[in-house]
């Protein structure tokens, strides 16, 4: 069964109509999505969600960005899911993403980069909690 870890598809690759392309990356890669829905966040609820950038200069715009229209949020699971979509997700900065990278490929500045992912084992806990908290509490 493997690992878990948090997926967003942000708002500007949602308004590229590439929704379907980056989840054909997921499976693509052997990151078998689990969980999926698309919603829009409030700015609160995108500060509650990035709370641990709350002290970073970017921290508003970056809220403000989250909130400004529908993500898709996932659960993806397979062998060591978080480093492996670290990975395949590519750098921050887009302009620094290794190429053949979703966000190389689909990411337009550091902020508006396309997709997200944990960083950590721990924190994806934390994020599949945050969108996802009915889910199986034992297998989290
Ligand atoms: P990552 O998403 O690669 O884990 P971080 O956790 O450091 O990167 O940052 C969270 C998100 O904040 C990034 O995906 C990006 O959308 C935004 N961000 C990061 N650094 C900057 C920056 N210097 N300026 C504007 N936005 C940024
Ligand atoms: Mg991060």
């Amino acid at each position: 069964m493997g690992e878990r870890t948090l997926a967003i598809i942000k708002p500007d690759a949602v308004k590229k109509r590439v929704i379907g392309d980056i989840i054909r990356r997921y499976e693509g890669a052997g990151l078998q999505p689990i969980e999926m829905k698309m919603l829009t966040l409030s700015k609160k609820e995108a500060e509650e969600f990035y709370a641990v950038h709350r002290e970073r200069p970017f921290f508003d715009s970056l809220t403000s960005f989250m909130a400004r229209g529908p993500i898709v949020v996932l659960v993806l699971e397979g062998e060591e899911a978080v480093r492996r979509y670290r990975d395949l997700m590519g750098a921050t900065d887009p302009a620094k993403a290794e190429s053949g990278t979703i966000r190389a490929v689909h990411g337009t500045s550091i902020e508006e980069n396309a997709v997200h992912g944990s960083d950590s084992s721990e924190t994806s806990k934390f994020e599949v909690g945050y969108f996802f908290p009915k889910m199986d509490i034992n297998s989290r």
